[in-house]
């Protein structure tokens, strides 16, 4: 998707602070961060929303879930984080490339849109 801005980072075209990156993934800090800690986990297949995967991407989506907790206790959220993914115009998605937000920080976090 040569529009899409998250592409752009996976190709290393529009640079990143890279937190993990394997054959399937990538994660990279969040530009605005709404916590301490916030960084982004996507697919590095153009899926556009949640709504858009299909069973064959399921184990992307799995390595997504298991490396959140690996990563979140990287970044020192050793008491718990939040994920978060928006999909869609209702769940006020801004990029439309598939991502799971991860957050954390040392206190608990209060109500995130
Ligand atoms: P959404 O509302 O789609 O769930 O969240 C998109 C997120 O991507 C926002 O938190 C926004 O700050 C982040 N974002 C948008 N553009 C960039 C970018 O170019 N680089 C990084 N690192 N984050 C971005
Ligand atoms: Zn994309």
């Amino acid at each position: 998707m040569s529009d899409c801005i998250f592409c752009k980072i996976v190709a290393g075209e529009i640079p990143s602070r890279k937190v993990y990156e394997d054959e399937d993934i990538l994660a990279f800090h969040d530009i605005r961060p709404s916590a301490p800690v916030h960084f982004l986990i996507i697919p590095k297949k153009h899926i556009a929303t949640l709504a858009d995967a299909r069973p064959e991407d399921s184990a992307v989506l799995g390595k997504m879930m298991v490396m959140a907790g690996e990563l979140a206790r990287q970044q020192g959220c050793s008491d718990g984080f939040r994920t978060i993914i928006n999909t869609g115009r209702v769940g006020c998605q801004e990029v439309y490339h598939l991502h799971m937000h991860v957050l954390g920080g040392d206190k608990p976090l209060g109500p995130i849109v």
